[in-house]
């Protein structure tokens, strides 16, 4: 399962981070108005200890509020906000504190409009645009009204005059500031929340195809992701274990599609977009082009061909159809994601296909193929369990051919290996569904025959060895078979083998070329 935590999938910027983003505001803010109150004392209102107690006083006050917000477990928003107002009423007072309306020291309050449009909301860049507007005007208008002393030594500002309307055209500049900075941070922000969501996309893709077990559940897995992650409506995955391709899975195709049978052409679409590089856009895709395809995804609109590659070979070709206006274009970063997705995807199909492999190797016969040794004793025991539960019999027969070692002499061991592949795939064909054919040693193979007495059991035998009988090799092959049976002639594998074998060599013994049944 994933956990996330709220605020990793909110906020793209920790709370703690910003703070100290407006911490270092706040310093600069500070120097900026001490280093303008020094450098500029004609313009000063107040004296020069007045400006750095203030200063001093705004900066211990904004630490402090910090300091209990880190102790109130972070969470404290308003705490943020409170602050942001302190910042603007202490600029406003410095602004006032310097004479001219046009000092310097009002473009902080730009700065401080800035850092906060990007580093909270965009609601709250409007917001401290307005309250920055209201104490603009405060100060106006109690310099206006005599409570604070007037610009330009004692000539008294006037609704209307100059000043005001500088101060009006402040204001809005307030305003665009604000907004423009807001609405820009919202563009970049949008960009980082998308890519963002593309990575958590492709880390839980990570985790689930890492849970998928072999081919089909990494191809069904990725066709799930592809669908969901991306809003695709039909999705047909087709892997390539040998060379040719095979759906794997799919997404919202007709049922059956996945049964088999749907050949891609070796020259068709498929085959064309699996020699790609990159996806290829296909916006009015012929039927006629890929049969298979149309037939697992009939009436097919935009599709998306996302060839798979791993090794420096093509392992696959994924075919996404988007629900977009025909024409309309998918947005580019789609398609890299499709991309990356693809190329997970070719390496956990890789891996399965290897795992698969390995498996099938420890169980079977390099030269027949067919079952080994390890996998008939783990048959052999499985059914005769299932066997003695249900109460049903259950016969094993054991074939060795006649006089091979002379067959490999006269005619060599290559030969020989012919000999012992064509009997195993005869064996295999004889047999019925749910009976089992294994190489158990050099030239003698074991047949487990589940739900057949003795009397049956003869009966298969025979069968197999008038079969073997007829292969036309070269040279005339046949066998001897022992058959022993559960639970007339044990329970247990090693008693029936035991017994088998015996009947095996009574065959031998009696001038080959004949079954025997255990005594
Ligand atoms: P019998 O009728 O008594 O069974 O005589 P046989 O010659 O078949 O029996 P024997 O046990 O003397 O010889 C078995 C021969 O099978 C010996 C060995 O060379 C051959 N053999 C075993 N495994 C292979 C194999 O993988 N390939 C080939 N070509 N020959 C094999
Ligand atoms: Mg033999
Ligand atoms: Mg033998």
């Amino acid at each position: 399962m994933r956990v996330r935590t709220a605020d990793a999938t909110h906020e793209l910027v920790p709370l703690a981070d910003r703070m100290r983003y407006m911490r270092i505001f706040r310093l600069l803010a500070a120097l900026a108005v001490v280093g303008a109150c020094v450098a500029l004392p004609e313009l000063r209102r107040e004296p020069l200890a007045v400006a750095l107690g203030v200063t001093g006083g705004y900066l211990g006050v904004s630490l402090a509020g910090e300091a209990i917000w880190r102790m109130v477990s972070r969470r404290a928003l308003p705490l943020f906000g409170a602050l942001v107002v302190l910042d603007a009423v202490y600029l406003a007072w410095s602004a006032y504190l310097l004479v001219d309306a046009d000092a310097p020291l009002r473009f902080v309050v730009l700065f401080h409009l800035v850092a906060v449009a990007l580093l909270a909301s965009f609601r709250t860049g409007l917001k401290l645009a307005l309250w920055h507007s209201l104490l603009l005007l405060a100060v106006f208008h109690a310099q206006e009204a005599g409570v604070l002393e007037s610009a330009g030594g004692g000539e008294a500002v006037a609704l209307g005059g100059l000043e005001y309307r500088t101060l009006l055209a402040q204001a809005v500049a307030y305003w665009l500031v604000a907004i423009a900075t807001a609405s820009f941070g919202a563009a970049n922000e949008r960009e980082l929340r998308r890519r963002r969501y593309d990575l958590e996309a492709l880390g839980g893709l990570a985790e689930r195809l890492e849970r998928a077990a072999h081919a089909g559940g990494v191809a069904a897995t990725l066709a799930d992701a592809v669908a969901d992650d991306f809003g695709f409506e039909r999705v047909a995955f087709f892997g390539a274990p040998e060379r040719k391709l095979e759906l794997l899975a799919g997404r919202g195709l007709v049922p059956f599609a996945l049964d088999g049978g749907l050949e891609p052409r070796a020259d068709g679409a498929l085959a064309h977009a699996a020699e790609s590089a990159q996806p290829l856009l296909v916006a009015g895709f012929e039927p006629a082009d890929e049969p298979a395809l149309a037939a697992a995804m009939p009436e097919p609109g935009n599709l998306v061909f996302v060839p798979l590659h791993a090794d420096g070979r093509t392992v696959g070709v994924m075919v996404c159809e988007h629900a977009l206006r025909r024409g309309s274009r998918l947005e580019r970063r789609v398609v890299s994601m499709l991309e990356r997705y693809g190329s997970q995807a070719g390496l956990a199909l890789t891996n399965a296909w290897l795992v698969d492999r390995l498996k099938r190797s420890a169980t079977t016969d390099g030269l027949t193929g067919v079952a080994n040794r390890r996998a008939f004793d783990e048959t052999f025991a499985r059914e005769l369990a299932r066997a003695a539960r249900a109460d049903d019999p259950l016969s094993l027969v054991l074939v060795d051919l006649d006089r091979f070692k002379l067959l490999n002499d006269t005619h060599g061991h290559l030969a020989g290996d012919d000999v012992l592949r064509a009997v195993a795939s005869c064996l295999e064909d004889e047999v019925r569904i749910g009976d089992s054919v294994a190489r158990y040693g050099g030239e003698e193979f074991a047949v487990v025959l589940p739900g057949l007495d003795a009397a049956d059991a003869l009966a298969a035998a025979e069968r197999l060895r008038t079969r073997v009988a007829a292969l036309e090799l070269g040279a005339a092959v046949t066998v001897s078979a022992g058959v022993s049976s559960f639970p007339l002639h044990a329970n247990e594998p090693l008693g029936l083998i035991r017994a088998a074998d015996a009947a095996l060599y009574a065959s031998k013994r009696d001038g080959r070329d004949r079954v025997t049944v255990a005594g």
